[in-house]
């Protein structure tokens, strides 16, 4: 049977997802979508609108209505009725929030009928956590990203101290919320973060982003009739 035209990058924080599948996407003329900005939106928007993870209900009543806009151009756009929260999603406490919404199977289940609907169209690149395992079982190349803790947790303060150079961030407190994460991200019921038993692993705790990229490329291409 014919594969899924997709490339799944799953991974945990920090290991290099973001910055590798943006540039391959962009080098290999992909669609990109960045599958935690999607649980990063919704976790903030609940959260504005003071539903907690555990009302179901509500949440089933509010993503009825919910007008979600993402748009994978060069620059991804994330739009919740109308609201543009493409920046404010990048905050460092927006990722507690989501991965505590993200045990939501509602919420998954939303995301998953969109990730798969976008990806549909062009051939794609999907980073997350549930990508290999869930949205695309069959998706014709499968990358699972990792990296030491301590190296994820350097990436992560230099990432925030980047785009918030006037925030104070402690090395030691963003590394305890990598490791606090991982481990409710891998435990959780549902679509728990796993390596795909078809997954290829690169470690990239020693390796620049360009050795990553290449790596990837050089998989793509030996696929390359998969996807066209
Ligand atoms: O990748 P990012 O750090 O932006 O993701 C934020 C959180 O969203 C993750 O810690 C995880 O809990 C959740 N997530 C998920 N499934 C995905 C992508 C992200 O559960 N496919």
């Amino acid at each position: 049977m014919a594969k899924s035209k997709v490339i799944a990058i799953d991974g945990p924080s920090g290991s290099g997802k973001s910055t590798v599948a943006k540039k391959v996407a962009a080098n290999l003329e992909l669609t990109y979508l960045d599958t935690g900005a999607m649980f990063r939106a919704i976790a903030l928007y609940l959260t504005t609108k003071k539903v907690s993870s555990g009302e179901t209900s509500k949440i089933i009543e509010l993503l009825d209505k919910l007008k979600f806009e993402y748009q994978p151009e060069e620059l991804v756009l994330i739009r919740l009725d109308g609201t543009d929260l493409t920046e404010k999603i990048r905050e460092h406490h927006v990722s507690q929030l989501a991965s505590k919404y993200s045990q939501v199977s509602e919420i998954r289940n939303y995301l998953k009928n969109m990730q798969r609907e976008i990806a549909s169209v062009r051939p794609s690149i999907l980073e997350g956590r549930d990508i290999g395992s869930v949205i695309f079982p069959d998706a014709a190349l499968k990358i699972f990203l990792t990296a030491k803790p301590e190296v994820r947790a350097q990436r992560r303060l230099e990432e925030l101290r980047e785009r918030s150079p006037n925030e104070s961030y402690e090395y030691q407190s963003i590394l305890n919320d990598i490791v606090k994460r991982d481990q409710s991200d891998q435990n959780r019921a549902v679509a728990p973060l796993v390596k795909a038993s078809d997954a290829i692993e690169i470690d990239t705790s020693d390796k620049t982003i360009e050795m990553i990229i290449e790596e990837i490329t050089l998989l793509f291409q030996e696929r390359k009739k998969d996807f066209y």
